[in-house]
């Protein structure tokens, strides 16, 4: 058997607002196209391995969550599926989908802003990521610079709320 590695912090530090914050850039990169603004990096040893943003409506995918974008862009490179050493950070709170690829990839830890009351799975409607049941779990760190996360979102639907019905996308008609 091998050590364990080093317990990751319990608390969060600068660097952890510093790496959301790129992730609410990546959000708003998503909203300039009319995506859902959510953006998400994921950090190794203190640098970014991995970006997402939401490209539902771009890629006509339902998996096209920024997680789930910014998991496999470490994943390709680093060269391993096992992303132990990982904290991801992203502006919303996680959805069942990526709150259980967090837990299939192995992440260390998940920094997140918004807590998400209608969907997220990192302590709404469910605690995925910190189930005893299942064979992995991360250090969660929720609410993390919550305001300027869930603004992104509130500005996007006010928005879209107020645009002329003609500039609906067809998927909403
Ligand atoms: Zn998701």
């Amino acid at each position: 058997m091998t050590s364990p590695p080093p317990a990751p912090p319990a608390t969060t530090t600068p660097d952890d607002e510093r790496f959301l914050r790129e992730a609410l850039l990546l959000a708003d990169e998503a909203a300039a196209v009319g995506e859902v603004p959510v953006g998400c990096v994921v950090v190794v040893d203190g640098a970014v391995v991995g970006r997402g943003r939401n490209r539902r409506e771009q890629d006509r995918d339902p998996l096209a969550h920024a997680e789930v974008l910014a998991l496999r862009a470490a994943s390709s490179a680093l060269g391993r599926w096992r992303l132990a050493g990982a904290t991801l950070y992203v502006t919303l709170e996680p959805c069942f989908m990526c709150a259980g690829a967090l837990v299939n990839a192995r992440v260390d830890r998940v920094v997140f802003g918004a807590f998400d009351p209608k969907a997220g799975a990192v302590g709404s409607l469910a605690d995925v990521c910190r189930d005893a049941r299942l064979n992995h779990r991360l250090v969660v760190h929720g609410g993390v610079l919550a305001e300027e996360c869930g603004d992104v979102l509130r500005r996007f639907f006010r928005a879209r709320r107020e645009r002329p019905k003609a500039a609906t996308l067809p998927e909403e008609r």
